[in-house]
């Protein structure tokens, strides 16, 4: 989450060092500034990890074109994001309408008014902000405050697709509360959402790598995602997991497994050579789940 004093990045994009002066005097008492002299360093900046929040994108560059850099900025889900505003001397209504058509947010013309900039540029970051806020809400699920089901949409084929090309491995745990429906049933559905909120954070609070990601995948319902991990690394992982959670003592008096609250998982893991769909690799996770419930409980089991 962000924090309240997050001053946002503006990436100014041009060849000659005055404009860069020029826009940077203006924006810097309010934003963070970073300079490209080329549309090549540009995308190079757009796809680094910090990204920027807004563009200022000359159009005139040799080489590589402002067109060009919006052009690929745009087709790509990772920097599609960025607003774009074109700052240029090409003043002609068509190059205008070339320019919005690419998808820039705005166009502005040179000479331009400084107090102008400041606030079109003011406008259309507040807006950005917002919709970035909106974007992370809509990742956290409201119940028990940890990423939500569509998170893990994303972030598992996030994840996949860099495991295919890093050739690392993968491991996927696939968690559900052992007799979740007498809990509800005998301590009331508040107190069962006060448990799985409980549950939820262990969980979380016991992944160890900034990487690792738990979801809530649905009802009481959790899914781990573990990148670059060895079979007993993971099988750790998940034991330490059900233990996490087994050790809050949650009492469960119609529990039949223990007096407490208890988890299953279901292990999957995708070794780095292996050739398997996304698909299937999620079904083994989960038929692992289902064969840990059918064989007691409180536990895990992995595809040997
Ligand atoms: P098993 O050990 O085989 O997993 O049995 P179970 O009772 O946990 O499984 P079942 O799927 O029959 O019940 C899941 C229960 O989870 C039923 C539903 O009422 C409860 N549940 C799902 N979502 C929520 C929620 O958001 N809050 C609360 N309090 N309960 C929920
Ligand atoms: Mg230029
Ligand atoms: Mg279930
Ligand atoms: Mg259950």
């Amino acid at each position: 989450m962000r924090e309240e004093e997050y001053i946002p990045t503006v990436l100014i994009v041009d060849d000659m060092a005055a404009n860069i002066a020029i826009l940077s005097d203006l924006l810097q008492n309010s934003y963070k500034i970073k300079i490209a002299k080329s549309g090549q360093r540009a995308l190079e900046i757009a796809k680094s990890k910090e990204k920027p929040d807004l563009i200022l994108l000359d159009i005139e560059m040799p080489q590589m074109s402002g067109y060009d850099v919006c052009n690929i900025l745009k087709s790509s889900s990772e920097t599609r994001n960025i607003p774009i505003i074109f700052v240029t001397a090409k003043n002609d209504t068509m190059d205008e309408e070339y320019g919005l058509n690419l998808g820039a947010i705005d166009y502005i013309k040179k000479p331009f008014h400084p107090a102008i900039i400041k606030i079109r540029v003011k406008n259309h970051m507040d807006l950005k902000l917002k919709s970035d806020k909106l974007e992370e809400l809509s990742m956290i699920d409201s119940l028990t405050n940890i990423p939500n089901r569509r998170f893990f949409n994303e972030n598992f084929e996030k994840k996949y697709r860099e495991i295919l090309r890093d050739k690392k491995s993968l491991a996927l745990i696939m968690i559900d509360v052992d007799f979740f429906k007498l809990y509800n049933d005998n301590y009331g559905h508040w107190q069962g959402d006060e448990c799985l909120r409980k549950v939820a954070q262990t969980l979380r609070k016991n992944l160890k790598r900034p990487t690792d990601t738990v979801s809530r995948y649905g009802g009481e319902e959790f899914v781990v995602l573990l990148k670059d991990i060895d079979r007993d690394g993971a099988k750790k992982v998940v034991q330490s997991l059900i233990d996490a959670v087994a050790n809050l003592k949650i009492e469960h008096k119609y529990s039949t497994v223990a007096e407490f609250v208890t988890i299953s998982a279901g292990l999957s893991i995708k070794e780095s050579d292996e050739d398997i769909s996304k698909e299937d690799f999620l079904k083994i996770a989960d038929d692992e789940l289902y064969r840990a419930k059918e064989s007691g409980r409180n536990k895990f089991c992995a595809k040997s």
